[in-house]
């Protein structure tokens, strides 16, 4: 139920007049506000003038990372006045009129404060989200709604115009007034999570899957590496946020991926072909010196003078080798196929285009899965394992014996 600034009478939520004396229920602001904006520009501006002539009589050297200056003094003097003035005369926008509706109702219809609440933050700017999302989670809190108070709280700590008050300390000492705020969120998220009354999910590399985070952020098994896509939710939500935080973690992967791929090629592309320059001078250089010596092999068998000559230099060895010494390149590498043998295990074979050496294995959904290379098809691995459901998605990340970091990592549905 709606009160009537006026009569005071009762008047049904969808009421735009009151029914009784026809006022306005959705009112701006009054003749006492709008009076009381032009005396804060007044005082204000007077208070600044004074501070100004102060300064400068003075001649006070202030150290440079305070804001205070005689000159913007004077700008305070000139502006809040005509601040004052503007807000004063200005319409109440919308989001502001049921904000006030909604104070004006937390102790007469609380649920008419909630939901006045509600649609004055869907018409707020972003900047002026935060304070409403406080109050609203006051009123929450107050109603035993601790679920819907959480949230506005989770919420309020990623909002633009949180922590105004610390905000305006920060600017007046000089400091970074963002990086306070995106501080003071993370620290009241982590509080949240050590509560219990939020959840920290995110994927770690190392199990290969989405985890509950400890308090610190962290995977409960894996101090390192960070885990990605980090995301907040309230404890019941936890099971429909995996797959989306799945999703975030392959769409952030992806991206650098590719972002990889331009750096590698715009980079890797001349790199190349400097080392190519370089082969080709290499090559040709003992060539031309020793032409005999390069084709003679086979003639070994029959004795002939020419044999001394070829038997000493050893230019063979300046031929390049076409394969790389890391074990394989997987940047072109993707899964090739998937199938379910018949001992129940599963089998992925990855496709390295310019083939792989070594020895390997893969941790598939959180499962150890052992690797092999056929001598037949040396651009391939084979990884078999057990314990992936069928029909899930996972992540899968394979790794070369002896290095920590996965050579390559994905994505996929398992048949
Ligand atoms: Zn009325
Ligand atoms: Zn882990």
């Amino acid at each position: 139920m709606i009160q009537c600034v006026k009569c005071q009478s009762e008047n049904t939520a969808d009421l735009e007049k009151c029914q009784e004396c026809g006022t306005d229920l959705l009112p701006g602001e009054g003749l006492a506000d709008r009076l009381s904006y032009i005396v804060y520009g007044i005082v204000g501006g007077v208070l600044s003038g004074i501070g100004a002539y102060f300064l400068i009589q003075s001649e006070i050297e202030l150290p440079e990372c305070l804001l205070i200056s005689p000159q913007l003094c004077l700008l305070a003097t000139i502006g809040l006045p005509i601040m004052g003035i503007a807000s004063a005369l200005r319409k109440t926008p919308l989001y502001q009129r049921y904000a006030t509706r909604a104070r004006r109702h937390i102790e007469l219809d609380p649920e008419q404060a909630i939901a006045d609440f509600s649609q004055a933050l869907e018409l707020a700017p972003e900047k002026e989200q935060a304070g409403l999302l406080k109050e609203r989670a006051e009123l929450y809190g107050k109603l035993g709604m601790e679920e819907e108070a959480t949230r506005d709280e989770l919420d309020y700590t990623s909002t633009e115009g949180a922590y105004s008050g610390g905000r305006g300390i920060a600017r007046f000492f000089g400091a970074d007034d963002d990086v306070y705020a995106a501080d003071r969120g993370e620290d009241d998220r982590k509080a949240m999570v050590a509560a219990g009354r939020v959840k920290a999910l995110g994927y770690c590399s190392k199990c290969a899957r989405v985890v509950e985070l400890n308090p610190k952020l962290r995977c409960p098994d894996h101090a390192s590496p960070k885990p990605k896509a980090v995301r907040f939710v309230l404890p019941d939500e936890v099971e429909a946020a995996i797959p989306e935080v799945l999703n975030e973690y392959t769409k952030e992967s992806r991206t650098k991926r590719n972002v990889a791929i331009i750096a590698g090629l715009v980079v890797g592309g001349p790199l190349l072909c400097c080392l190519l320059t370089y082969a080709i001078g290499r090559l040709r250089f003992p060539t031309t010196q020793a032409t005999a010596t390069v084709s003679p092999i086979p003639v070994v068998s029959s004795p002939s003078p020419t044999q001394e000559i070829t038997s000493t230099p050893e230019p063979t060895i300046l031929v390049p080798s076409p394969t790389s010494v890391t074990g394989g390149d997987f940047t072109d590498a993707s899964i090739m196929s998937t199938g379910w043998l018949q001992d129940g295990s599963l089998l992925v074979t990855l496709h390295i285009p310019s083939g792989v050496e070594g020895i390997y294995h893969a941790v598939v959904g959180g499962n150890e899965f052992t690797c092999d290379i056929l001598e037949e098809y040396p651009d391939r691995l084979y990884c078999h394992g057990k314990g992936v459901k069928s029909g899930t998605q996972v992540g899968a990340s394979w790794y070369q014996e002896g290095i920590e970091l996965p050579v390559y990592e994905t994505v996929f549905t398992v048949p």
